[in-house]
């Protein structure tokens, strides 16, 4: 069987054709937020209904990193390296300090409890982004069912003063995040629910060297499925989950091509020794795929 589905000619030279589709891990309720680890050469990742963070090693292979994690989703890594996720439980975004201790970055805007942060990303200001629907508190499944008390938007934490901003008001249910390798481009999945007629889409807004943000139309249509998470490579392009794998979309917004996964996919991280390396978060387990296309050089 083949592990990818060539839409453009050019998807082709992205993927290793003898380049297996593998898991690495399996037995999770609903895994999400991988993030790589090179410095200790291991992924972690983050089984949220059974409320824990895993690490997967080469040398080890599957261990629990943290438990109970808070119902960690998203994950990343600041300039320092340093642990950045999103907590349903608490409705945070938390540090991890190198000494193992947990700074709090942010729980609440203008006095209300934020809802249940779902995925982060660092620019190279330090400053932390962050998006904020409402699944985490919808049921007692992924967090704690709860009162939501401000709309689903996208926030920023200035780096210098800690001061939080919203930054993206209009969404439906704001989800996976990342800049484009310039940071001229933040791209956005907006999901409501999944096979519904709510949006199921990346938008894409242009960022200028305040950080602001204009713009913001819809990038790319996810079908099937919808965008929850999504990483870029070094020459631009995304990297998105879908229903039927992972969907590989040019910056100017076409489809190139699919790597195809047995299960639904939620998110990816690049890895590796070289950044060559794809993690999938899907549903039940974790796999990983080597590409001929590298993760772009950030957190
Ligand atoms: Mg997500």
């Amino acid at each position: 069987m083949s592990f990818f589905e060539t839409i453009d000619p050019i998807f082709d030279s992205y993927v290793l054709g003898n380049a297996p589709v593998k898991q690495l891990a399996t037995g999770f309720d609903w895994v999400e937020g991988p993030v790589w680890f090179g410095d200790a050469n291991c992924l972690l990742f983050s089984d949220i209904p059974n409320n824990r963070i895993m690490r997967w090693s080469p040398d080890t292979g599957i261990s629990t990193y943290r438990a109970p994690s808070n119902f960690a989703n998203g994950h990343t890594r600041d300039l320092e390296g340093r642990l950045i996720s999103c907590e349903h439980g608490t409705r945070r975004v938390s540090r991890t300090e190198h000494d193992g201790t947990i700074t709090v970055i942010a729980d609440s805007f203008e006095g209300k409890r934020l809802n249940s942060p779902n995925d982060v990303v660092v620019k190279s200001d330090g400053s932390i982004w962050f998006t904020d629907p409402h699944y985490g508190i919808m049921t007692n499944y992924e967090g704690h069912k709860s009162e939501q008390e401000l709309p689903c938007n996208l926030y920023r934490v200035d780096p210098h003063t800690s001061a939080i901003s919203v930054m993206v008001s209009d969404g439906n249910c704001p989800n996976g995040l990342a800049f484009s390798p310039d940071e001229t481009r933040l791209y956005m999945a907006d999901t409501g629910r999944m096979f519904s007629d709510d949006p199921q889409h990346i938008r894409a807004f242009e960022v200028d060297t305040s950080g602001a943000l204009s713009g913001g139309d819809i990038f790319h249509v996810i079908e099937p499925g919808c965008s929850d998470g999504f990483r870029i490579d070094a020459d631009g392009n995304i990297w998105s989950s879908a229903a039927d794998g992972v969907h590989c979309i040019a910056p100017e917004g076409h489809l190139l091509g699919k790597i195809l996964v047995p299960e639904l996919v939620s998110n990816v991280c690049f890895g590796g020794r070289a950044k060559q390396q794809l993690f999938i978060t899907a549903t039940t387990s974790v796999y990983v795929i080597s590409l001929n296309r590298q993760g772009v050089q950030k957190p």
